[in-house]
């Protein structure tokens, strides 16, 4: 199994969608794939259909029982199609950080809940919330690396520097297999100078950083960019991963393709139990 957090402290650069729709691909291609939503705003889990329903009557454990509530994975996993579960989100999610303040190993949670998961995953998902705080510290040392995505505009690399620190930190302190393993342009602008520019940029930004023994050492900028497509824009309210919403468009093509690099890049360590399809 290969665990992967979705991370970047801004918002709107492409998580959840990358999150939701990598997820959906690696299940179409056969994978065993669970998505872990740990933003409070549940976007990921609303995007599939399992977001929190106000006023139910018995509702599902989420995210927030798993953290703070001592609730294993095994019942917080949602299924959605065939290969795909999902850990999903709820507001309540917010109080964790003032919740868990006191608690010895707050920032271990999900790395236990992961070990003591019985699910027979081949890749596991962590849509993170836009901060640093203790719900991206849980799935930095829950995870085996980091997918960054990007918007290419000029302030794309403005604050990464803090977020590789972190990353580093839970590596030397909490989690030493940890690594950033990838980059993703997302909401791109293809065919335009500043995304070409960008691009160039994030590329010398990471061979630069790749000196010395750090958790980037090894990063790659993952070919696919995500090309702006308003079907990504849409296929939420739909409830519908952009394979189901809009399998024709630019959008699925892009995350098809993505989701290709993202096999190749695990070919020795994941096996797929290959079903059917999507991927041409
Ligand atoms: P984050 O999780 O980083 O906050 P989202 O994935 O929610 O970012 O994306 C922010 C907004 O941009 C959402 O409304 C989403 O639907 C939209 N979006 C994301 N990627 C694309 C894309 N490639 N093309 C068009 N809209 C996109
Ligand atoms: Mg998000």
């Amino acid at each position: 199994m290969r665990s992967i957090a979705i991370i970047n402290q801004k918002g709107g650069v492409g998580k959840t969608t990358s999150a939701v729709n990598l997820s959906a691909a690696l299940a179409e291609a056969g994978y065993r794939v669970g998505l872990i939503d740990l933003d409070p705003q549940a976007h990921a889990s609303l995007h599939l259909g399992v977001g929190p329903a106000p006023g139910e009557a018995d509702p599902k454990p989420t995210t927030y029982q798993l953290l703070t509530g001592d609730v294993p994975l095994d019942e917080v996993w949602q299924p959605v199609g065939e290969n795909l579960l999902v850990a999903s989100s709820h507001i309540d999610l917010a109080a964790a950080e003032v919740e868990l303040a006191g608690v010895v190993g707050r920032e271990v949670i999900l790395r236990d809940a992961l070990a003591e998961m019985k699910q027979d995953l081949d890749f596991v998902l962590i849509d993170c919330p836009p901060s640093l705080g203790i719900l991206t510290l849980n799935a930095l040392s829950a995870v085996d690396d980091v997918f960054l995505p990007l918007q290419p505009h000029y302030l794309a690399l403005h604050g990464l520097s803090k977020l590789l620190q972190t990353i580093d930190l839970v590596r030397r302190r909490l989690n030493d297999r940890l690594k950033l393993a990838g980059v993703v342009r997302c909401l791109y602008e293809s065919g335009t100078r500043l995304a070409a520019e960008v691009s160039d940029d994030v590329a010398a930004f990471f061979q630069e950083a790749a000196t010395g023994n750090t958790a980037w050492s090894d990063v790659r900028l993952f070919e696919t960019p995500i090309r702006r497509n308003i079907r990504l824009a849409e296929a939420p309210s739909h409830e519908q991963s952009i394979f189901q919403y809009a399998p024709q468009s630019a959008g699925a093509e892009d995350y098809a393709q993505l989701a290709k690099e993202v096999i190749a890049l695990y070919a020795d360590v994941v096996n797929p139990s290959a079903k059917s399809s999507i991927l041409p």
